[in-house]
């Protein structure tokens, strides 16, 4: 599809803010969700088709026990149609967390005096890189506060390193940040770094909530975060992730607010979000909320239902935010990427010293401190088959041209094949005995659902692996 300026209605405007709280209560306010209607809404979706911002408040509106039901099984269903059982894997690297802003929510604030500020040297990152490919990561995804220190030359200057370091058969292959937002050309700047995913979330969609948590520094700006996404697509960004952190707004608008961000982006430069992200707030060094609009879990469950079955071809991704048990269920409905083996205090991957977290050295707490050994077990006991495949970013299958989920088969030739590839280069270099059982099992099952051609060509590709080949994708 090509991009047509004529089309674009006076509410998508390239660079132009484009939430309207009003529009969005309006649709909460006055949407029923009658039985017959939340099921319209359920089979389209399962159709694979978006929904519209009514469609989605009807289901948001949804709060008898039994749709809810019905609302999480099809996103269960959805999920398994779409993306099949594999789940990415990826780890979180801080950088920096000097920053300028004062977001009430967060650790690293300017205000908390407490924070022990940190920016990794660049020994330090390679240290921290080896640590990573050490533990078997293939992608990283880099996090910074927002600082003059971090400019885009700066963040570029990272990516490029992190990229270089090579340890054994180890290598990151594909480099996601979240950043603050640059201007044009500083997108332009980090885009040539190579970096895979853009990632920046807007918080809350709710400009006068918005501007209630956002004190100081530049991030007090509402629509310059709302515009970042315009500016990226602009420098040629086109792998974009948006997200909300749920708990500062009610998580119903927040959800409106994501769907009206990924129609903007589609409606602009005719592609959406590569993902979304639901983080919700966890607890920080001085954090100054009240507990308002706390997501409770059962809500949690029902806006990632929710948001699956909105935007069927989006990413969704889950974080070590949550805890196990949680990220086990919210797994179910239908997330495409979650993080293992994380810590997000700066250096302490390849910190030798097992202290406990320290929050005034963390942004946040985190509750999934498991290896990254131990989640792929879990997940391999959970019939997902774990993949650290980087091929579409790396063939340039992004953007626009991101065909994942709109060829025919995509997934079944593609995407299962490089997760058993680089799940049995896992299992090769970093896996103990019984992972390794375990791992070439899932496998065979993940091969045994393939074509037999498809299946064929990528058991001898795995044979080359156990003989030293690394890297090989489709
Ligand atoms: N400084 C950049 C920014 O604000 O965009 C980089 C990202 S920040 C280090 C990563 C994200 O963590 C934020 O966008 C926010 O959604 C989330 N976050 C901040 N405080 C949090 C908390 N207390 N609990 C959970 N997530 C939090
Ligand atoms: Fe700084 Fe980002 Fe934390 Fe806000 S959320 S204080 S911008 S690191």
């Amino acid at each position: 599809m090509k991009f047509n300026p004529e089309k674009l209605s006076i509410r998508d405007q390239r660079m132009k803010p484009f939430i309207d709280p009003g529009e969005i209560w309006d649709l909460l306010n006055n949407t029923k969700p009658d039985k017959a209607r939340v099921r319209e809404v359920i089979a389209k979706s399962l159709d694979k088709n978006r929904l519209t911002m009514e469609e989605t408040a009807v289901l948001i509106n949804a709060d008898n026990p039994e749709l809810i039901e019905e609302i999480k099984e099809g996103a269960r269903a959805l999920k398994e149609k779409v993306y099949g059982n594999r789940i990415v894997l990826f780890a979180p690297l801080y950088i920096g967390n000097y920053c300028n802003n004062n977001c009430r929510y967060c650790g690293f604030r300017s205000s908390n005096k407490e924070a022990s500020r940190r920016t990794l040297s660049d020994e330090e990152i390679v240290t921290e890189v080896e640590a990573l490919e050490d533990n078997g990561q293939k992608r990283l995804i880099l996090v910074y506060g927002e600082h003059a220190k971090y400019s885009a030359g700066y963040i570029a200057h990272t990516v490029k390193l992190v990229y270089d370091v090579k340890k054994g058969n180890g290598e990151i292959r594909r480099v996601n940040i979240n950043a603050a937002p640059f201007d044009v050309e500083g997108f332009r700047t980090v885009g040539e770094a190579g970096i895979g995913t853009y990632q920046v979330f807007q918080e809350t969609y709710h400009p006068e909530a918005y501007k209630w948590y956002h004190l100081a520094g530049k991030k007090a700006d509402y629509n310059w975060r709302l515009t970042s996404l315009d500016r990226a697509q602009e420098a040629g960004v086109d792998d974009v992730g948006i997200g909300a952190l749920f708990g500062l707004y009610d998580w119903r608008f927040e959800v409106m607010g994501l769907l009206r961000h990924t129609n903007h982006l589609e409606a602009c430069y005719n592609v959406g979000p590569h993902t979304i992200s639901f983080p919700r707030i966890k607890d920080a060094s001085t954090l100054d909320l009240d507990k308002k609009y706390e997501v409770n879990d059962d809500d949690f469950k029902r806006l990632v239902a929710i948001l699956r079955l909105a935007v069927p071809y989006t990413g969704l991704i889950l974080t070590a935010r949550e805890n196990h048990d949680v990220r086990r269920e919210v797994m179910r409905f239908g997330v495409s990427q979650i993080d293992g083996g994380t810590k997000i205090e700066l250096g302490s991957y390849a910190d030798l010293k097992n202290e406990k977290q320290n929050l005034n050295r963390e942004q946040f707490m985190i509750n999934d401190a498991r290896s990254l050994a131990e989640v792929i077990d879990e997940l391999l006991d959970d019939d997902y088959l774990p993949s650290f495949c980087t091929a579409c970013y790396r063939l340039g299958r992004t953007g626009e041209h991101f065909m994942e989920f709109s060829v025919p088969g995509f997934i079944k030739r593609y995407c299962s094949p490089n997760a058993a590839m680089t799940l049995a280069e896992y299992i090769v270099d970093y896996a103990d005995d019984d992972l390794a059982a375990k791992g070439w099992k899932a496998i065979e099952r993940g091969l045994s659902r393939l074509d037999q051609d498809v299946a064929n060509r990528t058991r001898e590709r795995i044979e080359r692996i156990k003989k030293g080949e690394r890297d090989l994708y489709f």
